[in-house]
């Protein structure tokens, strides 16, 4: 069993037609008993004249009116405490778990006793993905409690048939403690804190290979996906390190890397996945960046329909090297769509200049966006301040960079070179809103 490649052969493989063909069949089931039980629902159909069988394929559900975080929010204030889209019978509720609350209100989000199966079952797959096998010693370190992630792994633990120490996001000496003994093979928590274990480990003389700890698997924030990140903690820890993501709205670890390291594979016969334009609100182009946008097809206490998630992120719906046919974001999360600077018309997000900058093997992988205003000229400035690792190197860096800027981003920042490690790096300022971890 432990050789085995897929924890679910069948679905993880399965060709794009049978899979989507389920995900219709899924969603029409969505739609009927949204349609069928929850006020908010039928409300926001009809006020889109569109009822569920007018959805006759996947690409239909573009008629579908988007829910957003907000709308959420205003929807548990005049129906409290739970909304109008808790279409499940309350016998049915086993959890409660709310957003973190760090922009407004915290959204009640409800897990039915058949949410938890399921969200365990692909969490449980997810680890597998990573190579946790059944006698891996996990070490949770997220945050236990309201937050979605912590729980999962641990019911996700069990499903592998795994032994768990559910620590969660305490002092980072005990985490070390239990990496020499019992000796954790496997451990989970946000990429920051990671960094922190690591930096702790060096500092009380252990060397990574002086304990068993091998897997990796970090969430709840992004940088496990930036290369420089990944090194860091790989070399620290001795381990290899994957990427995944979830959502309190959504759910825990919907989407992971898989052991080609290529992106995120979305658990798609759980979730439909639109990347959908921020301005048009219209479907991307293939490999264009844009919001991502969240259909629960099986989540049955709070679905979500065509979720605006804010998030940004591409998808790529070819098979993957690994073998798995569900689609894939390259790259991960790539930052928040109201991060959108706007510059004397041009639109452009963070991540493209991350882009285009850490293409550069001359340049560190940190930079910083300085928007100012010239008072004298009365003109706006866009200036890209970057670190060059040979001052000999400036005069060449400077056109390129400007000109693989303008082809990205369609502007024409300044650049400004500052010495290297001048700039603060950019994990330093991750705050979390997922455990107690702040560095
Ligand atoms: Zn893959």
């Amino acid at each position: 069993m432990k050789a085995r490649k897929y924890f679910d052969f069948e679905m993880e493989t399965m060709n794009r037609e049978k899979l989507e063909a389920l995900q219709l069949r899924r969603l029409k089931y969505q739609l009927r008993r949204c349609f069928q039980y929850s006020e908010f629902y039928r409300q926001k159909f009809k006020e889109a004249g569109i009822q569920p069988e007018d959805i006759r394929s996947l690409d239909d559900v573009v008629h579908l009116p988007f829910v957003t975080k907000l709308e959420l929010r205003d929807e548990q204030l005049a129906f409290p405490p739970f909304g109008r889209h808790a279409v499940a019978p309350p016998e049915t509720w086993a959890e409660l778990h709310p957003s973190s609350g760090t922009t407004g209100a915290p959204v009640n989000n409800l897990w039915s006793f058949k949410d938890v199966r399921h969200i365990s079952r692909w969490t449980a797959r997810t680890m597998w993905t990573f190579g946790v096998r059944p006698g891996d010693i996990i070490q949770n370190g997220f945050s236990y409690g309201l937050w979605v992630a912590g729980m999962a792994s641990h019911y996700a633990a069990r499903e592998l048939g795994c032994f768990v120490i559910p620590i969660g996001a305490t002092d980072t000496e005990r985490q070390i403690d239990y990496f020499i003994r019992p000796g954790s093979t496997v451990l989970l928590c946000t990429p920051s804190y990671a960094l922190h274990i690591a930096e702790r480990l060096k500092q009380r003389g252990i060397s990574p290979e002086d304990i068993p700890l091998r897997i990796g698997c970090f969430g709840g924030e992004g940088g496990a996906e930036v290369p420089a990140t990944r090194e860091k903690i790989e070399k620290g820890l001795g381990i290899v390190a994957f990427d995944y993501y979830g959502l309190a709205e959504i759910g825990p670890t919907i989407a992971s890397e898989c052991p080609e390291k290529a992106g995120i594979h979305w658990v798609e016969d759980h979730l439909l996945i639109e990347i959908i334009s921020p301005e048009t609100k219209k479907p991307c182009a293939p490999g264009e960046v844009g919001v991502l946008v969240m259909t629960h097809l099986t989540k049955e206490a709070t679905p979500m329909i065509r979720y605006w998630t804010n998030d940004l992120a591409t998808l790529d719906k070819k098979k993957c090297k690994c073998g798995r046919t569900h689609a894939r974001s390259v790259g991960g999360i790539l930052g928040r769509s109201d991060d959108m600077i706007i510059f004397k018309g041009a639109k452009f997000y963070p991540v493209q200049v991350e882009k285009v900058v850490r293409s550069f093997c001359e340049l560190s992988d940190e930079f910083c966006i300085e928007l100012t205003t010239e008072p004298e000229l009365d003109t706006d400035l866009c200036t890209v301040v970057v670190e060059c690792l040979k001052e000999e190197d400036i005069p060449k860096m400077k056109p390129l960079l400007k000109n693989g800027l303008k082809e990205e981003c369609h502007v024409t920042p300044e650049i400004k070179f500052v010495p290297f490690n001048t700039l603060v790096p950019r994990l330093k300022s991750f705050v979390t809103d997922t455990g107690n971890i702040k560095l």
